[in-house]
């Protein structure tokens, strides 16, 4: 069957490439204030390249008050067959700047061997690579050694808020032996890369108010307390001069990794002239952050906290003033086996301790994402391995993600701690969330040939 299906992924990219633009014309846009009649366009449109791929069953599921989510599956492996559970998600984020994209961010276009365009990459592209994966075995070979489940969410960019619900609701639709999530980033341009590990995000929004309306700072500054310069206390004091959180007890409960853990990450290749360019740190702007730790593991395994928004009075609207209030968010990202309540409670302390100058302070805790965790070792790991290892003539890296991903727990959580598979399409230079998003067109077909590896290798699980 793999010959087959290989043969028929090959001759087939074309059309898997129109499909793509096809999907990607779809302005599925699921932040508030977007048309839903378009994220429920684009669902409609996954179903229809589903059927055309063999899956039986394929149709809209639309919940109350929840975007559209496209489902399919293929059951004829039969009972004794593993069950591969595939997720994906269709919407995209908003197009940010119009005046930034170099081509229309919903007209996908070609240049030098990337296709741009919002949802290219984030996550039409991973949709499409299963799709055509199913195609190659169901309509290239006839059948597939797996059974197939084909999830697409529709809010995946707004916070993936219902889907633990969804999946408790169709708990036995879903059930699977393995599930393959198809949305997260390779190591970089041509090097494959599984995710096994996140962090996760707490946050909160200070208030801090001195006035009760804005006054003259020539006629009253001096004795008046200003509420924009005690908010930047407060923000001064939650890091130490490297950058690191000086948040009492913060690290306390953080996982120290095991030496194996620490050993591939330092195993990785690593360049800071690279890391600086790709992240587009200004020259002379030192990296900061704890010392006796590398790039990688400050950004995957240690916690980190940044002020997200900071607003007093406006550039725009600047005059001599004494503001009457200044606001801020600030999001910290934790790490495996921290408390997201306690090092919420640790944060809002913090920020309401001792105010300057006696200001009013206002502290609300915004919601979290836990972090996640899982032990890449198994024989489910080791067919992911080898797969990629095959679609992408390299071996893959395994590396963590110093982002949160609020799909994950979900799926771990309702299938009972089946192995979850995080691989994706991303590349550093990618643009996901802004302006000129691309897709590798090259790495979009190599994770084609991987996808049909990998349905063939876990079967052999
Ligand atoms: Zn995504």
């Amino acid at each position: 069957m793999l010959e087959e299906a290989l043969t028929y992924l090959a001759s087939n990219m074309p059309a898997f490439r129109r499909s793509l633009e096809t999907l990607s014309r779809i302005p599925s846009i699921s932040a508030a204030g977007y048309p839903e009649a378009e994220v429920t366009r684009s669902a409609e449109a996954v179903v229809k390249e589903m059927l055309a791929a063999g899956l039986t069953h394929a149709e809209v599921i639309k919940l109350d008050g929840v975007h559209a989510y496209a489902y399919g599956e293929w059951l004829g492996a039969g009972p004794k067959a593993k069950t591969v559970l595939l997720y994906g998600h269709h919407d995209v984020q908003p197009e940010g700047r119009p005046e930034k994209w170099i081509s229309p961010p919903f007209e996908p276009t070609e240049r030098n061997g990337r296709l741009y365009g919002r949802g290219t990459v984030d996550d039409k592209a991973g949709v499409m690579v299963h799709v055509a994966a199913i195609a190659a075995f169901l309509k290239g070979a006839g059948g597939c050694p797996v059974n197939l489940k084909f999830l697409v969410e529709g809010e995946e960019e707004i916070g993936s808020d219902n889907l633990p619900r969804f999946l408790e609701k169709f708990k036995a639709k879903v059930q699977a032996d393995v599930v393959v999530l198809t949305d997260t980033s390779n190591f970089d341009t041509g090097i494959p890369a599984l995710t096994y590990q996140l962090r996760g995000i707490v946050a909160a929004d200070i208030t801090v108010s001195a006035l009760d309306h804005p006054v003259h700072s020539g006629m009253w500054g001096g004795p008046v307390a200003d509420p924009a310069m005690a908010l930047a206390k407060i923000i001064a004091r939650l890091t130490h001069d490297d950058g690191s959180i000086a948040i009492p007890g913060l690290y306390d409960d953080v996982a120290v990794p095991s030496d194996k853990v620490r050993a591939n990450m330092r195993s990785l290749a690593y360049d800071e002239k690279l890391f600086r360019e790709q992240a587009g740190v200004l020259d002379g702007v030192r990296l900061v952050g704890e010392s006796g730790y590398s790039t990688y593991e400050k950004v995957w395994i240690r916690p980190a906290l940044s002020v997200n928004a900071i607003e007093a009075s406006s550039m725009a609207k600047v005059s001599n003033q004494i503001v009457d209030g200044a606001r801020a968010r600030i999001g910290i990202r934790i790490v495996p086996k921290q408390d997201p309540e306690r090092i919420s409670r640790l944060l809002v302390d913090a920020l309401r301790r001792d105010p300057p100058f006696g200001c009013r302070v206002e502290v609300e805790a915004a919601r979290g994402t836990p972090w996640w965790q899982t032990n890449p070792e198994g024989p489910a790991f080791e067919a992911a391995l080898r797969a990629m290892e095959k679609g992408y003539g390299r071996k893959a890296a395994l590396v963590g993600c110093g982002g949160s991903i609020g799909f994950v727990q979900p799926f771990t959580d309702v299938l009972g701690g089946v192995p979850a598979l995080l691989i994706g399409l991303e590349d550093p230079i990618c643009n996901a969330h802004s302006e000129n998003e691309s897709l590798h067109l090259e790495d979009w077909k190599k994770a084609m040939v991987s996808a049909v590896h990998l349905y063939a290798e876990l079967a052999k699980v």
